[in-house]
């Protein structure tokens, strides 16, 4: 491909996701909106109401950007049910990631409080993050970026406690024939362009959207979550979003 990103060694991985997040940071919630329509806030939105965090939980957003999820779980457990216990560390590789994340948490009510924590760190070691120690496992639109996602899913199985549930908001794979091919020339001839003009950085979405199309089919994941030790509950464990082109997972540790 263009930006050779398909054939990279799997040591170059890691390094490559680095840099495509570094020179995204900035520009990154623009570029979702741009990208997704503003669609990626009501998947987003109903992750979080879907799982409905309340009742003190410990939780983790493990590759949590510039923290999206982690201002609605602790929204959503404040608005809804008065809860300023629970708690959400959230964990980045990418240090210009998480600084996007403190600077937006700064303007928060949450700031300095012991309800939220930033961890530099590799989601496929949570060095520091104990066995059995968390209610909640959250992760969007990271997992896919991981070097071992298998890894990443044996170390959310450890950290979590009996009970605990991991949750995976990720792209995945439009099955309509029709939609398919649209979302293709979305994908591949909008989005590249789109990402030079508003970010002057082509190549990092180029890696994108080829990410995207790489990505585990719905059943190889569920299959994978399984794997790690995790019940997939409602069978495959597995909420379709917008025609397949993203999708929830859900496992549990029992
Ligand atoms: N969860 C946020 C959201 O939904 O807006 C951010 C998603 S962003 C597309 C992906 C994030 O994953 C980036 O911030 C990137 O630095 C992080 N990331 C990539 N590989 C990672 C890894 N191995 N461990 C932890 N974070 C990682």
């Amino acid at each position: 491909t263009h930006f050779g990103f398909r054939n990279v060694p799997e040591q170059q991985k890691e390094s490559l996701v680095r840099g495509v997040f570094s020179s995204v940071a900035s520009s990154y919630d623009v570029m979702n909106d741009a990208m997704s329509f503003g669609i990626h806030r009501l998947w987003k939105d109903h992750y979080v109401s879907k799982l409905d965090p309340h009742g003190g939980l410990k939780c983790l957003d493990v590759a949590g950007g510039t923290g999206d999820i982690a201002m609605r779980i602790l929204d959503h457990a404040r608005t809804k049910y008065g809860d300023r216990d629970l708690s959400v560390a959230m964990l980045d590789i990418n240090p210009e990631m998480l600084e996007e994340g403190k600077k937006r948490f700064a303007k928060t009510m949450y700031h300095a409080t012991p309800q939220i924590s930033f961890h530099l760190g590799n989601a496929e070691h949570l060095d520091g993050f104990a066995d059995n120690s968390l209610d909640l496992y959250t992760i969007a639109f990271g997992l896919r970026n991981c070097t071992h996602p298998e890894r990443v899913l044996a170390e959310a199985y450890r950290v979590l406690k009996p009970g605990g549930v991991f949750s995976c908001l990720e792209f995945s794979h439009v099955e309509n024939p029709v939609l398919a091919k649209a979302y293709n020339l979305w994908s591949f001839q909008v989005i590249p362009p789109l990402g030079h003009i508003l970010a002057a950085d082509r190549d990092s979405y180029q890696y994108l959207v080829e990410s995207i199309e790489r990505w585990k089919k719905p059943h190889e994941f569920s299959q994978a979550i399984r794997d790690a030790g995790f019940v997939t509950p409602d069978g495959e464990g597995h909420e379709p979003l917008t025609f397949n082109i993203a999708a929830i997972h859900t496992g549990v540790k029992v």
